[in-house]
């Protein structure tokens, strides 16, 4: 890391200790996000900090995103969730939305007065994002959207919905202000992991937007739009699944040095010792991905997207089994309310599930194996092809 990021890693360290963990377990209890918290981290300004600075942003590298992902990921998973909708709907709107978009939403995103969430998933479309059924018909200069989203992260709560429809022309983007007369959202409630989410049904009952408000092309809502928030989700989401290593490791190491058993601490037991070993072993992976990941995205190489995918894997099913072991350390304790134990472990589960599920990232991540081993054996079969033009010659 460089200087700027070790400092950046610093700050970011210190606000997420002093105000959103001692936030974390009562939200998760509360199953909302208080307003002040929220709060707090926007007056940071880094609701805007990967925002270009032309647009009121922070304009920081890809990594120290990552590094603020991480630790907030680590003091509160739900807090993080916020910060990876909210950074994907401004990522798509800078790249895919028009100069006046930019300078519309842009700098209301990047000092927080705005919070956005990204609503693609419905009842019958997840991980098949090209299925969207909501409805985006066109009506006189705009669009009317009608439909339902399902699992909306701060759904409930965020003032401008990034909605992928479909219109004559296939999945198609437009940005929905709340307030527009048809829309409604409800909480969902008990959810296994980011209870603090404030994750939503939306519906949208003849829901008027403007055509400035269309993103991208129409029929390019998935592939373009939706594609480019992703890749940038499931990068802070892999990062956030550091974080949950970090805290999965921090209360595993304190707690089995204080719990005795059978006339010792837990944490002289061969056993725990092996739970631990693998869960520090698999953050240091983690982490080291997370990384290289960001310094690809940082400098534009094409190899960031297999990056990125190979952490949001690699770290999400990690954290699985490092909360899973974390429960485990605990004991009963680790399946009562009174440690984060059980929390880290449905904050985790999630993970796997969002950004691209951890079958589709295996999948994807076979079809890169397949590529690579492809462009590996090119280089010998063009030399054996040069020979053999050579020799008919
Ligand atoms: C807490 C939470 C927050 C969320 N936040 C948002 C949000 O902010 N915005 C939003 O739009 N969505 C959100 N989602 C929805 C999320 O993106 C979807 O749940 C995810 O894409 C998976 O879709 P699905 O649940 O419909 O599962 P499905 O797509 O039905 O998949 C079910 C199972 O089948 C597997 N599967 C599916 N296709 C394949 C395949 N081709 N090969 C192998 N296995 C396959 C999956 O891996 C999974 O195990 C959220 C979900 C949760 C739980």
């Amino acid at each position: 890391m460089t200087d700027d990021q070790r400092s950046a890693l610093e700050e970011f360290r210190a606000f997420a200790d002093a105000e959103i963990a001692p936030h974390a377990d009562p939200a998760h209890r509360a199953q909302r996000t208080e307003p002040a918290v929220v709060k707090a981290l926007a007056d940071t300004g880094w609701m805007g900090l990967a925002i270009p600075a032309e647009y009121g942003g922070l304009g920081r590298d890809a990594v120290q995103l990552g590094l603020l992902a991480g630790e907030l990921g680590r003091a509160c998973s739900s807090i993080r969730s916020l910060l990876t909708v909210h950074t994907m709907v401004a990522h798509a709107i800078g790249r895919w939305g028009s100069r006046e978009q930019r300078e519309r939403w842009l700098p209301r995103l990047a000092t927080g007065e705005l919070t956005a969430a990204l609503a693609v998933s419905e009842p019958g479309a997840g991980s098949d994002m090209a299925a969207v059924a909501t409805a985006l018909t066109r009506e006189g200069e705009g669009w009317r959207l009608d439909g339902h989203k399902k699992w909306i992260t701060y759904g409930e709560t965020a003032d401008l919905l990034l909605v992928v429809g479909r219109s004559a022309e296939g999945p198609t983007a437009v940005l929905v202000e709340r307030g527009t007369p048809g829309l409604r959202t409800a909480l969902i409630t008990d959810l296994i992991g980011i209870r603090a989410s404030m994750t939503a049904d939306v519906w949208f009952d003849g829901c008027a937007v403007p055509g400035e408000n269309l993103l991208g092309r129409p029929g390019l809502g998935v592939s373009h739009v939706a594609g480019a928030a992703l890749d940038l989700g499931r990068y802070t989401v892999a990062w956030g699944s550091v974080g949950i290593l970090d805290a999965c490791l921090a209360a595993s190491v304190d707690y089995a040095g204080r719990r005795e058993a059978f006339g010792a601490p837990i944490k002289e037991h061969q056993l725990v010792r092996r739970m631990v070993s693998t869960m520090y072993a698999d953050r240091q992976a983690a982490r080291l991905l997370c990384l290289e990941a960001g310094r690809l995205r940082d400098a534009r190489d094409p190899g960031a997207l297999a990056a990125a995918s190979t952490a949001k894997y690699f770290a999400s099913t990690a954290a699985v089994r490092a909360a899973s072991d974390t429960v485990q350390i605990h004991g009963a304790n680790g399946c009562g309310p009174d440690y984060p134990a059980q929390r880290l472990l449905g904050d985790a589960k999630v993970m796997e599930v969002i950004e691209g599920s951890t079958q589709l990232h295996q999948t994807g991540l076979a079809e890169y194996a397949f590529q690579e081993s492809a462009r590996a054996r090119r280089p010998h079969a063009d030399a054996v092809t040069a020979d053999a033009v050579r020799r008919d010659r």
